[in-house]
């Protein structure tokens, strides 16, 4: 069972936890919860914002027992009851995890590595913008979750999806939650997003932008957060998935 990417994540000391599948629920027919049990996982997560686990998955197609990682962000850390959740986007191209996902069975055994990656916590600011695609869903409702220790009195929601329909996708509440967007792509990603935002710097500059989602959709994003030269201090984004390519 083992691969290269097992070989990387030993040698930089990445702890392998033991996990079960408990339970899953369909939120929309493009998104799936799976609840899983570990005491072990639990223990060690912590329960920031966006913070996020790689799960251990058969390989697409593989007869030799081959496995692939991937990223989920954890949701609805429940340490009483050893349990959490990650939210899975059920995208139709074939892939890893996803096909995974939609086959999932209660009782299922397997792994996953706990990354050490924390967010830039934003110092104080007038507005965060939270901007990205589905998959980046569940790490906007971890921020929505977390913004009583934020010290922002505003925040935006930006969220671009072609999936036609929003109905059953989770949206965390917050008093400091001013507006909340689901944005109609227009043929090239990311565009219609970026143009939201850019409305947004446009008008204010004490803005703190986190972004997440697909690549080229992530680069537009960052193409606008430059053209309005914001203060590295002032954003962080990051590629979530890669139209067109599987992850590794
Ligand atoms: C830090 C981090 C946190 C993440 N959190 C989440 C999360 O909470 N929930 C979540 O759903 N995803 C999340 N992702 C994204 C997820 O890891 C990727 O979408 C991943 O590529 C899915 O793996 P796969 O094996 O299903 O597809 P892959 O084997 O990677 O790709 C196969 C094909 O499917 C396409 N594809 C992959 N993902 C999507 C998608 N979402 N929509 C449409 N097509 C797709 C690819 O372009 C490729 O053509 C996160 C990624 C990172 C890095």
């Amino acid at each position: 069972m083992a691969n290269w990417q097992r070989a990387m994540m030993k040698v930089m000391r990445i702890k392998n936890y033991p996990v079960t599948v408990s339970s899953f629920e369909d939120l929309a027919d493009s998104y799936r919860r799976i609840t899983f049990h570990s005491p072990q996982a639990v223990e060690a997560l912590e329960g920031f914002p966006t913070e996020w686990v790689r799960i251990w998955v058969p390989k697409l197609g593989a007869v030799d027992g081959r496995i692939v990682q991937r990223g989920y962000t954890v949701t609805a850390l429940r340490k009483e009851l050893d349990e959490f959740d990650l939210e899975f986007v059920l995208h139709e191209i074939p892939g890893a995890a996803g096909d995974w996902a939609k086959g999932v069975s209660p009782g299922y055994e397997m792994e996953i590595s706990l990354t050490p990656a924390r967010p830039k916590i934003p110092a104080k600011c007038e507005h965060l913008v939270l901007a990205g695609d589905l998959t980046a869903l569940p790490a906007i409702n971890s921020w929505l979750s977390y913004a009583d220790e934020l010290d922002t009195p505003k925040i935006t929601v930006l969220l671009e999806d072609a999936h036609g329909s929003t109905r059953g996708f989770p949206q965390q509440e917050h008093a400091k939650l001013d507006t909340w967007t689901w944005v109609s792509p227009t043929p090239v990603l990311g565009t219609a997003l970026a143009e939201e935002l850019e409305q947004i710097l446009r008008k204010e500059s004490d803005v703190y932008v986190w972004g997440a989602g697909e690549k080229e959709l992530v680069k537009r994003l960052r193409t606008v957060i430059k053209a309005h030269e914001l203060p590295k201090e002032a954003y962080f984004t990051q590629f979530y998935w890669i139209l067109g390519r599987a992850f590794a």
